[in-house]
């Protein structure tokens, strides 16, 4: 006989274990189902092992949707102060890193603990190391085949993540479950991702991997003011990875090198002051000598300041206003942080994120066609749409 639950929960991630905290605080019978060791994984290796469980600014515009209106009713029902308070009532220690980021004070294992607790509280219950082979559906329940039984439940949440990172167990489980019950699909691309440059490109940055710097990255009318990093195969760094998210295969990023500088002001000072020194003994006083090295280099300038002609000041300028790139790939989600795209939300309600379609069935978290900015925003998701559902299910 198969077992019996109100709400079975596949995945045990960030939205997973808050929708079945939310789901038990309503009384429900509920199970978590999950193919991995532990639960939180993602959870434990983010924000550099001290996750950046929320930004305290998290609103709308910071999320990327074929519908930027969709995450709004969630979002507006489970802010970023509901999860704060939460972790303040288990004496989570945190601080504000930079631009509203919230991180732990001591480790990523105190949210996981303190989600854990939460679900104990409710009565909901874990099952790790358990592989779902099928999911049925007969009008009625759902059926969730698993190497160890079948679990029948009126209500199942798929909240199994998106394809980034597969050696952490990532699988597109989520996809496959959407298209089986004919809901539709927002291609999916990695997301929050370093970008690479071609061989010719790499060869002449010889030197300036490991080497970082404030920039504003733009593509197109987006842009975001962050360090950049010179890495191997390419660019990475905060604003590289944000930029990521906006940029496709083969387009253009530019950078803006050192926005605060007025470089116009400070070459032609120096030039008042002393002519003869170099170029790049100027702009090294504002940024990395490797960097100033490379820009010199890369338009030809040599001798000293008051050798430069006015037009070769001036490309210089420009360069470092508006240095375009045009980066052929990027890591892909291997490294990638989130997943672009997945299950349309046109086809999912905005308040409880349960399919149009097909009564009882619900997508949560970073499968469904949301994904955030860099800086806490993809756990707020996570918390919001788990709550969202764990009200409905
Ligand atoms: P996940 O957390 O991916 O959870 C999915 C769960 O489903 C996993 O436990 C997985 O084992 C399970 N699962 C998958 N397939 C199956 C299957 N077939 N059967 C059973 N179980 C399955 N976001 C932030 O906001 N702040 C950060 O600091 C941050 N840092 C990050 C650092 C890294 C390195 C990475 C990769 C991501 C980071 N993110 C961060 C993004 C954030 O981790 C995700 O957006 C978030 O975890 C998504 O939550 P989720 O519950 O939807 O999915």
């Amino acid at each position: 006989m198969a077992e019996r639950r109100d709400v079975v929960i596949i995945g045990a991630g960030a939205a997973g274990m808050m929708c079945a905290i939310e789901a038990g605080r309503r009384g429900r019978r509920v199970l978590v189902l999950d193919h991995a060791k532990a639960p939180g994984e993602k959870i434990r290796i983010s924000g550099g092992g001290r996750c950046n469980f929320t930004n305290i600014h998290a609103g709308p515009k910071n999320f990327l949707s074929a519908n930027p209106h969709f995450c709004k009713s969630a979002l507006a029902r489970y802010s970023p102060r509901d999860f704060l308070d939460l972790v303040e009532r288990h004496r989570i220690a945190w601080h504000e890193k930079t631009l509203g980021q919230l991180f732990c004070d001591n480790s990523a294992k105190d949210i996981i603990a303190m989600l854990l607790a939460e679900m104990k509280a409710v009565g909901a219950e874990l099952r790790l190391s358990t592989a779902v082979s099928a999911v049925d559906h007969d009008g009625h329940s759902f059926r969730v085949v698993t190497e160890n039984g079948v679990v029948e439940a009126a209500s199942l949440v798929i909240a199994t993540g998106g394809k980034s990172i597969p050696k952490m167990g990532a699988t597109g489980f989520a996809y496959r479950i959407a298209e089986q019950f004919g809901l539709p699909l927002v291609e999916t691309r990695a997301g929050l991702v370093p970008l690479t440059l071609d061989p010719a490109t790499l060869a002449a940055h010889d030197g300036l991997p490991g080497v970082a710097v404030d920039v504003i990255a733009r593509h197109g009318k987006t842009e975001f003011r962050e360090a950049a990093l010179f890495t191997h195969r390419g660019l990475s760094g905060p604003a590289i990875l944000q930029i990521s998210s906006y940029w496709r295969e083969g387009e253009e990023i530019a950078l803006h090198i050192c926005p605060d500088v007025d470089f116009a002001s400070v070459i032609a000072a120096a030039r008042r002051q002393n002519g003869r020194q170099a170029m790049q003994t100027v702009l090294a006083e504002h940024m990395p000598k490797k960097l100033a090295q490379l820009l010199v280099n890369d338009l030809g300038i040599n001798g000293s300041l008051a050798e430069q002609s006015g037009r070769s000041v001036e490309a210089l300028i420009q360069k470092l206003r508006d240095w375009r790139m045009r980066p052929p790939g990027s890591e892909g989600y291997r490294t990638a942080e989130v997943t672009l795209g997945g299950i349309d939300t046109a086809a999912l309600d905005s308040r409880s994120m349960a399919a149009k379609t097909v009564p009882g069935i619900y997508f949560i978290g970073e499968a469904v066609d949301v994904t955030g900015w860099l800086g806490g925003y993809n756990f707020q998701w996570a918390w919001a749409s788990g709550h969202a559902a764990g009200q409905d299910a």
